[in-house]
């Protein structure tokens, strides 16, 4: 089974983007806030005492959502693995789920957040509580409880996943619903990659099958992940550059990274903050130079003069590249 946390503060589209996510992957879509409402609506006694914490935007018992969550997965066999969203919500439900998937032999896959402002939570729930009725959303006090809640308890949550490298996040205002569902299904697909035994000698039928693959790539490049593992968080690959692509002037600001040229020639190339070249390096051919150190946080991009292929690392796992992080 996997398991999947959809993560992110009020409002940032979790249960908008479930659905779509959770179809495609054949997920169950749990979602702790639709259950209680259930429960409220349904007239439970669990209900009649989670109604006024939820109205006043405080969060419920952690035993109470750990109990709803346990019995969700151990109702549902048929399905590829579960989609929580709205759970864990604070540390010490992340440490019970993680010991409670333990028990069961299975671990946290991933996590996915989308990240919207402060601004942005307070006028999307003020909107929704015009079209859902809810009660949690309609009031500014609530809505701002909800948001310290969010900070306060939820936010420690990235620190706790980043730690374990399975933090992932998506601008949750870099376009309409499309262009965040997009930018989530990339995600998944990165996490989703298959793990094949990889090959342990890089040789040159190696080499040259990848320079086939890049060819034939609209994009004029193909990549070899070297990992053999979903447990191996580094990035560790090979990368054939045809002359034509086009890689964005970009930072890493988590890691530095390693770049060794093994065939080809090309420059990489420096720039400030304004987008102004400031050193070129080139590699490979007569030059004498065959890598590059490149710094945390350097902004730069790759030019190859002819085909070409690099030995990248990097630190930490793979996740899409940020607005910010490209100019
Ligand atoms: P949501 O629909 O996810 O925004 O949840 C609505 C409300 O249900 C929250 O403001 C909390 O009061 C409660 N709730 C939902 N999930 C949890 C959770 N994992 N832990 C505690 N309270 C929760």
């Amino acid at each position: 089974m996997k398991y999947y946390i959809l993560f992110g503060p009020p409002g940032a589209g979790k249960g908008t983007q479930a659905g779509a996510i959770a179809q495609k992957y054949n997920l169950k879509h749990i979602s702790t806030g639709e259950m209680l409402r259930a429960e409220i609506a349904a007239g439970t006694e669990l209900g009649k005492q989670a109604k006024a914490l939820i109205d006043a935007g405080n969060l419920v018992p952690d035993s109470v959502v750990e109990g709803m969550i346990e019995n969700t997965f151990n109702t549902y066999k048929n399905v590829a693995g579960f989609l929580l969203d709205g759970f864990p919500r604070t540390l010490g439900q992340a440490s019970d789920l993680d010991e409670m998937l333990a028990r069961r032999g299975e671990k946290v896959n991933a996590v996915i957040s989308i990240m919207i402002k402060d601004e942005t939570i307070k006028e999307r729930l003020s909107h929704r509580a015009q079209i859902e009725g809810r009660a949690d959303d309609a009031n500014e006090e609530t809505i701002k409880n909800r948001i310290a809640t969010y900070h306060k308890q939820t936010e420690p949550l990235i620190t706790y996943y980043k730690n374990n490298g399975k933090y992932h996040e998506v601008d949750g205002e870099c376009g309409d619903i499309e262009a965040v569902r997009k930018a989530m299904f990339r995600v998944f697909k990165g996490i989703d990659r298959k793990f094949l035994e990889r090959q342990v000698v890089l040789d040159d039928t190696l080499l040259n099958k990848i320079q086939m693959l890049a060819q034939e790539s609209p994009r004029l490049r193909m990549n070899y992940d070297l990992r053999n593992t979903e447990e191996d968080q580094s990035q560790r690959l090979l990368n054939v550059m045809l002359p034509g692509t086009k890689t964005a002037i970009h930072k890493h600001n988590l890691s530095s990274e390693t770049v060794m040229l093994m065939r080809g020639r090309m420059d990489t190339v420096f720039y400030n903050d304004k987008g102004i070249e400031i050193q070129r390096i080139h590699m490979g051919g007569d030059t004498g130079v065959f890598g590059v150190n490149i710094p945390k946080g350097q902004w730069h991009t790759f030019e190859v003069t002819e085909l070409s292929i690099i030995f990248m690392a990097q630190d930490g796992p793979w996740s899409p590249m940020a607005k910010e992080n490209m100019l």
